[in-house]
């Protein structure tokens, strides 16, 4: 594939994404972790469900972004829904790398379309960007298990 079809591809999922999000909205009875980047100014308020064998059972978020950040929270909630937190937390790791520009194997089977972010790190200002939904993501989880311990 000529590089610019590859790039035009990548955009292309990347604007689906950012423009008919994933798992867009607010879960009831959830608590939502808010977050946001300053560099850009996206907010994300992300609402996790973890049932008791910890598995992600449903995920949603809102807030406002740019098209990277939005496209991010959309393809991390498709990812992580469904499997448990510690590999979620396992993927998010991933992610960081991916997008920090480092060697990541197997990234479309790990992180579905969150692959086609790898883009990011030729720009170091937007990592932000994208990182954020999964950042709020690992702190949900972390902040989840401190209060099941408090029960
Ligand atoms: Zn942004």
């Amino acid at each position: 594939m000529a590089l610019s079809k590859l790039a035009s591809l990548y955009r292309a999922v990347i604007l689906d994404h950012s423009s008919h999000p994933h798992h867009s909205g607010t879960l009831n009875g959830t608590t939502p972790l808010e977050m946001n980047n300053p560099t850009c100014g996206d907010v994300i308020r992300l609402f996790l469900h973890i049932n008791d064998d910890g598995i992600i059972e449903d995920i949603s978020f809102d807030g406002r972004g740019c098209a990277i950040s939005t496209a991010s929270a959309s393809m991390m909630s498709d990812v992580v829904l469904g499997k448990t937190v510690t590999k979620a937390l396992k993927l998010s790791e991933k992610f960081s790398q991916l997008v920090q520009g480092e060697e990541v194997e197997k990234t479309e089977e790990m992180l579905g379309d969150a692959a086609f972010l790898n883009g990011v790190s030729k720009f170091p200002q937007r990592i932000k960007c994208a990182t954020l939904a999964w950042n709020a993501l690992k702190k949900a989880v972390v902040l989840n298990e401190e209060n099941d311990q408090g029960e």
